[in-house]
């Protein structure tokens, strides 16, 4: 049983003056393997007044000062990947290959971000004016439970980069990676206050960070409802916001596709950690005229697919994060077949053999209307929609008609037609024929997928403000 009872305050380990505690389950075994106590509104306070305190010190450290201090950041994180493995494994059941991915990211993210950081230029000429970047000020980073570790790396790196000082609020759920991630980040012996990390309540701590007039900038990653009442708690003081939200992402499979070269690559992008991201392809549009033929083709490679323990190498999909999470997967298997979709595969309760963890069986529903609610509302589990459509036109159509915009995927036969129809997508990311990853590319989503963009200078551009001098 692990009891985390530290925030980090002005380079500090403090005990919060919080006092509620959250309980910490393994989702692959429901067993209770730890406690937090919650950060109040008062800690959160006194976390932004360190962060401002710090602010004009380190707005003013030079490039070099600061990519010494991200490389003293990745070499103090890559240190404690093996620790932050296990917690992944315990704390979110994420399946072998992906917790290892998970582990390796945050530092992976930083040496991004310091790469980024070298070959960025903070002034440049137009016409007779010099245009500075400056550091917006104090950010408030704003993270959910499933990438956690990968997420404040990501935003504290870039926020740090820009100069900008920040106050980090990760998900309660993610405190035993957390608290790996604090102490690594405290070896890298960075001034105190420059960054603090305050783990509580999203209602508590999130809004007090959301509404504070001493943040200046926020940088939320999160549910589309909650980021909606981000821009709302900025509002009153003009909060510079970037929000990555959610998603009902489309993955268009061509006419002219290969069944067996798509399948796979289709249910990859669909059942990414456990259908637990934000990026995940849920709705699969297929050409009518060969439903058939995919759908079999589906239902075969699912049948394939291995739920279970997360420390199994073999399995693909793991527990769901939490019992309420489970829930409302079951919850919306239930709505689909109300709707009237056809149950391909999967459907409700655990997978075959398994009486304990929040294991959900990976579900495909066919014949799935665009207007139902499966189709429309995200999910965040394994649990798929095809969706039929007659022509090439329609296909756009349909997966264009959501209120998302975050990713989409193209698969054809042929990369010409893939990448016309890649154009049409309203989204911040397509991916055709392909499942790969480019960190120096802007990552983020439109419509209601989110506001602006993280990774790359694009991610860099969005703690600094320009300023423009004119000498006479
Ligand atoms: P969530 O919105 O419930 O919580 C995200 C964070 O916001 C948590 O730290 C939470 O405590 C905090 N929060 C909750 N209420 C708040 C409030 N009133 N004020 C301020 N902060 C508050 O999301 P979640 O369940 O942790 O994560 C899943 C969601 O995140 C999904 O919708 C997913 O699509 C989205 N997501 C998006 C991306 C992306 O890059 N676009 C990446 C991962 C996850």
């Amino acid at each position: 049983m692990q009891k985390i009872d530290k925030i980090y305050i002005n380079g500090e380990f403090l005990t919060p003056h919080g006092t509620e505690r959250f309980e910490l389950f393994n989702p692959a075994t429901e067993e209770m393997i730890g406690t937090v106590q919650l950060a109040d509104v008062e800690d959160t306070q006194r976390a932004i007044a360190a962060a401002k305190a710090a602010f004009p010190e380190w707005s003013r450290t030079t490039k070099v000062q600061r990519i010494a201090a991200l490389k003293r950041m990745h070499a103090a994180v890559v240190a404690c990947e093996e620790e932050l493995l296990e917690a992944i494994i315990t704390e979110y059941g994420a399946p072998a290959a992906r917790s290892r991915w998970m582990a390796s990211y945050p530092a992976d993210v930083i040496l991004q971000v310091m790469q980024t950081l070298e070959s960025f230029e903070f002034e440049e000429q137009a016409g007779i004016a010099k245009v500075i970047l400056c550091p917006v000020g104090v950010a408030g980073l704003i993270t959910p439970w499933n990438s956690d570790a990968g997420f404040i790396c990501n935003k504290l790196a870039t926020a740090l980069a820009a100069g900008c000082t920040a106050v980090i609020k990760p998900s309660e759920m993610s405190a035993i990676q957390t608290q790996i991630i604090t102490e690594a980040l405290h070896k890298a012996e960075l001034p105190a206050g420059v960054f603090n990390i305050v783990t509580g309540r999203g209602e508590v701590v999130g809004a007090e960070i959301s509404r504070h007039p001493d943040i200046a900038k926020i940088s939320f990653t999160g549910s589309t409802a909650v980021g909606k009442g981000i821009i709302e708690s900025g509002a009153a003081t003009l909060k510079r916001v970037t929000l990555e939200l959610g998603g009902k992402s489309p993955t268009i499979i061509l006419d002219d596709a290969d069944a067996a070269t798509v399948v796979p690559m289709a249910l990859m992008a669909g059942f990414m950690n456990s259908g637990q991201a934000c990026i995940a392809g849920t709705r699969i549009l297929v050409p009518r005229s060969r439903l058939t033929e995919f759908e079999q083709a589906f239902s075969r490679a699912v049948e394939q697919i291995q739920s279970g323990s997360p420390r199994d190498e073999k399995t693909d999909i793991g527990p769901m994060v939490s019992r309420k999470q489970w829930e409302r997967v079951q919850s919306y298997i239930r709505l689909g077949l109300e709707e009237g979709a056809t149950l391909l595969t999967g459907g409700e309760g655990r997978p075959a053999g398994f009486d304990k963890g929040w294991l959900v069986k990976p579900t495909v529903f066919t014949q799935v209307n665009n207007q139902m609610r499966i189709a429309r509302e995200e999910i965040f589990g394994p649990v798929l929609s095809i969706i039929p459509y007659e022509t090439e036109a329609d296909a756009l159509k349909i997966a264009n008609d959501t209120d998302y915009g975050l990713n989409a995927m193209v698969l054809s036969g042929s990369l010409e037609r893939g990448l016309r129809v890649a154009r049409q997508i309203e989204t911040g990311r397509v991916l055709v024929n392909t499942l790969a990853h480019e960190p120096q590319a802007p990552f983020g989503g439109v419509k209601q997928s989110g506001l602006g963009r993280e990774m790359g200078k694009w991610g860099l551009m969005a703690y600094l403000e320009p300023k423009t001098l004119l000498v006479g």
